[in-house]
């Protein structure tokens, strides 16, 4: 298959979810997180684990044996949440402003105003969900210390709601194709399951080098998991050095 074929392929697939039944729409749509979550989580796991291990390459950060049990109730965890994220993503068929992208220029500028948003969105919702009154929706996340690829969607359904939400309110504000956030979603979940993924490929990268500086990885969002008031930063940490939450 060539790109043009691709891309049509691309274009048909979505116009045809935008246009089926909404129960039809939601069973995709639960089965594409689904294949996001199991597919990126499995994956992790087998190189974390196997892989890299094997190769020498890299090692585990918290050590403490994995149970079995974590890994179930993280697995049913994720599936609610998976459910709940299809729901959501309903919404995408009246807020999408099309298909596809029209031109490379507008991707670039949607892109740039989405990574705005979402910053500030992630951090402000992580950050309230910390708070006492709300903690109770969060706690569920903060059961697993010792992280695996699949505590990434692990959550209360209040908090797969809050997540959710991010596309739908950024849409409200600047419409975009719905490819563009299926491809933005699909990034953004695969993301959350590799800073789960309690490993650290290059540890002997200095702490003060631009990337470790400027990114979050599976070391910095370990010591949220552990300490619970710092790093609460979604895909870098500059909300964390702007409000001063931010430990290496
Ligand atoms: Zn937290
Ligand atoms: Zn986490």
């Amino acid at each position: 298959m060539g790109l043009i074929e691709l891309i049509n392929w691309v274009e048909l697939t979505l116009t045809r979810w935008m246009e089926m039944s909404w129960v039809g729409a939601w069973v995709i749509a639960t089965i594409f997180h689904l294949l996001v979550y199991l597919i990126g989580g499995g994956i992790g796991l087998w190189l974390t684990r196997q892989v890299w291990p094997a190769m020498g390459l890299g090692q585990e950060i918290d050590q403490t044996p994995l149970k079995t049990e974590q890994l179930v109730s993280e697995l049913k965890n994720g599936f609610v949440a998976c459910f709940l994220m299809g729901w959501v993503s309903l919404s995408y068929r009246h807020l999408c402003d099309g298909v596809l992208p029209g031109d490379g220029l507008t991707v670039l500028w949607q892109l740039a105003a989405f990574v705005v948003f979402n910053n500030a969105y992630s951090y402000a919702t992580h950050r309230l969900l910390h708070h006492r009154s709300l903690i109770r929706f969060h706690a569920v996340h903060h059961r697993s210390r010792r992280v695996t690829p699949f505590s990434s969607y692990s959550v209360h359904p209040i908090e797969a709601l809050i997540i959710a939400a991010t596309f739908p309110l950024f849409l409200l504000l600047i419409p975009m194709s719905l490819g563009m956030v299926a491809l933005l979603h699909a990034f953004g979940m695969l993301y959350t399951v590799c800073i789960h993924c309690n490993y650290d490929v290059w540890p002997t990268l200095s702490d003060e080098h631009w990337f470790k500086k400027l990114i979050n990885h599976p070391t910095y969002h370990r010591y949220h998991h552990t300490l619970g008031n710092v790093n609460f930063g979604f895909t870098n940490r500059v909300m964390d050095i702007l409000f001063k939450t931010n430990k290496n």
